[in-house]
């Protein structure tokens, strides 16, 4: 039997895959698609997944295929510069294809030991006190003792489940592709429509949808004729899509032996480009916690935190973007408040709240217990001739120690050591997460070691 079967192979199912596999976990992940779309949308990685990808050391190989923009709130669409000295070797943004980035999670994934099987949707899933069955469109069954749903949006995991998805339907549809265009415009025809060159003579073409439910290169002409009263000759698609403006959270992210993460559990507005790092976050803050249940040492309601820790997280994410899509309405209250906004992030400390918002480099966790750098990530500080994040390549925690006192005791299985005087922190040491987040911090042993088994369970 697998110990947990994932649905869906987005990128916030092959990066789960990956970070159970670092704990040994067997994993099937199963994909209704042969493969990603070829060409599509870029995606924007913000800093925070920089962070969670270094820490895997997995940045290295995705900086080539895509191109880095100066770090920026870009909030509703305003752009200004980031204020000068953000604490991160990774204050930048990395637009990607989505299709490269799933492909190169997908292949981290299966070097690691997953099993990704392609095209077989998830049909039914029912549960027991022992697993989960689940039920393929071949009207096979699979047997686990978890399943997560990564299946996006549309979750088949989470309908059948009858976990509620509360939260506003899509008002505004767009039709988005990259088409060839016979007669590309010299400016701007209407400010609704966006058509610029990508390359290999195709472009993205941008327009409000209309009230059809597809997206083929007829609903492109038409609404292009309609709002500019041409449609430029518009041909030979490369691929299109529709997308809504819906903003939904599930009302949990776990039931039972289920849980849910990346779209499956949170929908809204790409403004700020926020949904897929949403995701990737939850893949990360997931993995170790549910390995620890699959292997036995997790503490008592450790799993439970994934969802205490990042459905907030998505409840926040899913208002900044109903604040993006506000300032960005055409009506004339919100174009002066955008106005205003526009002039509040020449402010520094503005800016940097906005920009902590939209990088998650914000993200504080409440564990009930006060200091500084608690529930707080770790910037890539230098320690010993190397950087922290290349500590956390396997996934484990680490307790990082400049007293040169402090053991790890008998969590050595689950927590690595170094120790290094010379470490930048702000504290005598640290308890890190395999997350990156900050457990624990002080120098007293015992202390520590209550903290290891809350963290990682009985020594
Ligand atoms: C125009 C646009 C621009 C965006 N730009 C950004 C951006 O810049 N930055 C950002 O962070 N986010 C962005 N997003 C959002 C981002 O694309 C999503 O948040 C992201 O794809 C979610 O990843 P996921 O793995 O959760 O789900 P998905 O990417 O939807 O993947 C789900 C996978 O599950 C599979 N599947 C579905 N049902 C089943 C089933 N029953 N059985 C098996 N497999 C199944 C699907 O085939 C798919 O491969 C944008 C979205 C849009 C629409």
């Amino acid at each position: 039997m697998n110990d947990v079967i994932i649905a869906g192979c987005g990128p916030v199912g092959a990066l789960l895959a990956a970070e159970l596999r670092l704990h040994d976990v067997r994993v099937l992940v199963l994909e209704r698609q042969a493969e990603p779309v070829s060409y599509a949308r870029i995606v924007s990685l913000h800093t925070r997944s920089l962070e969670l990808l270094a820490m895997r050391g997995l940045l290295d190989r995705l900086l080539p295929h895509g191109r880095r923009r100066p770090a920026g709130a870009y909030f509703a669409g305003i752009d200004k510069p980031a204020p000068a000295g953000l604490d991160s070797p990774y204050a930048f943004l990395l637009g990607i294809p989505q299709p490269v980035l799933v492909r190169l999670l997908e292949e981290h994934a299966i070097a690691l030991g997953a099993q990704v099987r392609k095209e077989c949707a998830v049909t039914g899933v029912e549960q027991d006190d022992l697993g989960v069955t689940v039920t393929l469109d071949s009207g096979e069954q699979k047997r686990s003792r978890w399943l997560v749903g990564c299946d996006g949006g549309h979750s088949t995991v989470r309908k059948r489940l009858g976990i509620g998805f509360p939260g506003e339907p899509s008002r505004h549809e767009t039709l988005m592709g990259e088409l060839a265009v016979a007669e590309p415009p010299s400016g701007v025809p209407d400010k609704r429509i966006d058509i610029r060159p990508v390359g290999g003579g195709f472009f993205r073409v941008i327009v409000p949808a209309g009230p059809t439910v597809t997206a083929t290169i007829e609903d492109f002409r038409h609404q292009l004729r309609a709002i500019a009263g041409t449609d430029f000759g518009v041909h030979s698609p490369r691929w299109t899509s529709r997308f809504g403006d819906a903003t939904r959270l599930a009302s949990s992210y776990r039931a039972g032996r289920v849980l849910l993460a990346g779209d499956a559990a949170h929908i809204h507005p790409p403004a700020g480009g926020q949904g897929l790092n949403l995701g990737l976050q939850d893949a990360v803050n997931l993995g170790w916690k549910l390995a620890a249940q699959v292997r036995g040492w997790a503490p008592g309601t450790l799993l439970d935190t994934y969802e205490t820790e990042r459905r907030p997280v998505a409840a926040d994410v899913l208002d900044n973007t109903r604040a993006q899509v506000a300032l960005q309405s055409d009506e004339p209250g919100a174009r002066a408040l955008r106005r205003l906004v526009t002039e509040l992030m020449d402010f520094d400390e503005v800016n940097r709240f906005l920009l902590g918002r939209t990088t998650a480099t914000d993200i504080r966790y409440d564990f009930g217990t006060s200091g500084d750098l608690i529930g707080r990530r770790l910037p890539d500080v230098a320690v010993s001739g190397t950087n922290l994040y290349s500590l956390l390549h396997h996934g484990r925690g680490l307790l990082l120690d400049r007293t040169g006192n402090l053991s790890r005791g008998a969590w050595s299985n689950r927590v690595d050591l170094l120790a290094d005087p010379s470490a930048a922190l702000d504290a005598p040491a640290v308890l890190l997460r395999p997350d990156g987040h900050v457990a624990w911090t002080g120098d007293d042993q015992r202390d520590l070691d209550d903290h290891l088994s809350r963290w990682f369970g009985p020594s």
